[in-house]
């Protein structure tokens, strides 16, 4: 009888691909290149199950935008356990309530009311379905290589890549060239609902708005009576070094989806943050959105923390610094491997690198893991290596990040000859 000795990553792996999917762990294994199983994680810091320690450049998207198990949201929840669970999302909610008011307080004027859901996707749903009620009309533009979420909606706005094996998808989804006043104009007319697009594209490659892209969408949508959806789902809560991403560009959307930081870490929360205009909608129809475990009475504590944290100028502060210095960083990692590398991208937190092509992309994503960095290519350019820490990164942990990445780069320059 032979006795398998298996590390806990591998019998995790074994156990995955026996009972959830052995594709899922080839993707990650080998497509991927990053076959750990997570373990404990703490700050920037996530170990995995056979002891290796990684500094996560990836923070879920934007999950982990407050560090790995951060205490003061565990002492929130410990706190609240006793006497508050998830509350029936039919009642009315003192907590649901003030956390509605806490997210207004923090959002521009206007921007007052909110429709708690669960996941990002969710709350894009949320979105459109206001934005469909609210105008009576059916078209929602979006923009090219967006990515919004897995369901209804959502989905219909990925790329074919993603949704090539689920159709026939929502009707009425317009994808645009990004970035192009004019065309977005001429596709308007009188069936057009909502714009909705990321202020800054995360699955994309962090594709900033070019100038004057988000104020012309802004008069596009006051001109024709079409509402401005903004998706902050990756972009908001501090990624930027604005607690919400479109402050850079002073344009107020009509409505706001933001989700993962606000969970902080934890508990699963997103929010649609909506103006007056929808008002008439909602009053008509406060039953639009009956979902389960949306605004849910412990995942109101947990936001409330986590905005209390992620508005914190000193926070905000540590975005913009620690961000330049990446890019610095970066600088000088072009300089030295200019046949690779091909220019990086940076606002706030939200950072990565092109390089020349998509494999050479694959070879530093497979090296940064085995240099401790957990970082992905971009899904909708696979040459752009994602570089999203925690907002709470110190400067020693970014000199440390730019060791590892240098290392990794320079595997990465010796096996793409
Ligand atoms: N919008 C954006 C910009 C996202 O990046 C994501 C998820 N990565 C979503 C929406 C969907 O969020 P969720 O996975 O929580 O449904």
């Amino acid at each position: 009888m032979t006795i398998e000795m298996l590390t806990p990553s591998q019998a995790a792996s074994k156990l995955t691909a026996a009972h959830i999917s052995a594709g899922r762990v080839k993707a990650m294994h080998v497509t991927a290149g990053v076959g750990l199983v997570q373990g404990p994680a703490k700050g920037v810091v996530l170990s995995d199950l056979d002891g290796n320690t990684y500094i996560d450049c990836r923070s879920a998207g934007g999950v982990f935008n407050l560090g790995h198990a951060r205490e003061e949201i565990a002492e929130a929840i410990a706190n609240a356990v006793a006497d508050t669970d998830m509350g029936d999302w039919m009642l009315l909610s003192g907590i649901r309530a003030s956390t509605a008011q806490k997210l207004a307080s923090y959002a521009p004027d206007g921007l007052d009311y909110v429709q708690f859901a669960v996941t990002g996707s969710e709350a894009v749903e949320v979105a459109c379905k206001l934005a469909r009620g609210t105008t009576g009309r059916q078209t929602i533009i979006t923009m090219e290589k967006a990515y919004h979420g897995f369901s209804g909606f959502s989905l219909a706005t990925a790329p074919a890549s993603i949704t090539a094996p689920y159709g026939p998808l929502t009707p009425g989804i317009l994808p645009m060239p990004h970035g192009d006043l004019a065309v977005v104009e001429a596709a308007i007319d009188g069936k057009t609902a909502a714009i909705l697009l990321e202020t800054v594209q995360g699955s994309a490659g962090v594709i900033l708005p070019p100038e004057g892209y988000l104020r012309g969408l802004r008069a596009l949508c006051d001109k024709y009576g079409i509402m401005l959806i903004f998706d902050e789902v990756q972009a908001g809560l501090g990624r930027t070094g604005k607690l919400f991403s479109f402050e850079n560009w002073g344009v107020v959307p009509d409505m706001v989806v933001i989700g993962k930081a606000l969970g902080g870490g934890y508990y699963p929360i997103s929010a649609c943050i909506y103006n007056a205009r929808v008002l008439d909608f909602v009053n008509d129809h406060p039953l639009a959105h009956p979902s389960t475990f949306s605004g849910s009475e412990i995942g109101c504590v947990v936001a409330q923390k986590s905005l209390e944290l992620l508005s914190d100028p000193e926070l905000l502060d540590n975005v913009m610094a620690m961000g330049a210095k990446l890019a610095a960083g970066y600088q000088a990692l072009l300089d030295r491997f200019p046949r690779i590398l091909r220019g990086y991208r940076q606002i706030g937190l939200f950072t990565g690198i092109d390089t020349a092509s998509s494999e050479i992309g694959k070879q530093l994503r497979h090296a940064a893991v085995r240099n401790g960095l957990i970082s992905f290519t971009a899904p909708f350019r696979p040459e752009f290596l994602q570089i999203w820490p925690p907002l709470t990164i110190t400067a020693a942990e970014i000199d440390e990040l730019l060791l590892r990445l240098g290392h990794a780069v320079q595997e990465a320059s010796e096996t793409t000859i």
